[in-house]
């Protein structure tokens, strides 16, 4: 039960981070709803989700556009990309989403600075940087992610907000730690030379098996199915 699920959720996160040190409040809590029906998104949204999160254009458009028009609370949602973007659908996702997290290549980030830039939006976006080796991920290497950002802050419709990483499938949530430490360390050193105009302050990191994990080296996103949906 979505009613149960959430307020379960939110007390280990809050649990994780004062025993961290951190404020429960630095750390915002993305309901990823894919595959889930408009009822159980609106139903997570009654129960205090702010920030919705999808990995697909298409059904993202779909429970958006149906949500929007159904109730006035969703007006407030935040919408977030964490699926792998493909350049044809740029044009639908600058129209819905506020963070998209999965920023993977110059091309990409070309082309959603010009399609921001046709409705005079700036599109706020986050790194996905490749912080394992596993072949099968997305994301920039942690070397090119600086010359990266670069390139972007001559962009004026596009803005970096930080990085989002994936830690690689594990059983146990401890594999996941030197992956996000890596997030964490590399904006700290992008922080550290300056270069993007304002520091980055996201690290999207940590998922249903590893979030407590991510808070512990310092996620301020963490992006949650399972624990919600199906706990
Ligand atoms: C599905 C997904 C999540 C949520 O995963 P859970 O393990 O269900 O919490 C988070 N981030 C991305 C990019 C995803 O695709």
């Amino acid at each position: 039960m979505i009613s149960q699920t959430i307020p379960h959720v939110k007390e280990r996160i809050a649990g994780v981070a004062s025993r961290a040190g951190r404020r429960p409040e630095e750390i915002t809590l993305v309901a990823v709803a894919k595959g889930k029906t408009l009822q159980q998104i609106q139903e997570a949204v009654s129960c205090g989700i702010a920030d919705v999160g999808e990995n697909r254009v298409q059904e993202a458009l779909l429970q958006y556009g149906a949500l929007k028009t159904e109730n006035r609370e969703l007006t407030t949602v935040r919408w977030h990309m964490v699926g792998h973007l493909q350049t044809n659908k740029v044009k639908d996702a600058v129209r819905i989403f506020d963070l998209i997290h999965s920023l993977d290549s110059l091309r990409l980030a070309r082309e959603i600075d010009r399609q921001a830039a046709m409705i005079s939006k700036v599109q706020e976006v986050l790194i996905e940087v490749k912080t394992s080796s596993d072949a099968a991920k997305s994301g920039v290497s942690p070397e090119d992610t600086p010359a990266l950002l670069r390139e972007i802050a001559g962009l004026p419709h596009i803005k970096a907000m930080g990085l989002m990483t994936m830690a690689p499938l594990a059983d146990d949530p401890e594999q996941a730690r030197p992956y996000f430490r890596a997030l964490r360390q590399l904006s700290e050193r992008i922080n550290a030379q300056r270069i993007t105009s304002e520091a980055l302050r996201i690290l999207s990191m940590g998922m249903t098996d590893d979030f407590e994990v991510a808070i512990e080296e310092g996620a301020t996103m963490v992006r949650l199915g399972r624990a919600i949906f199906e706990g």
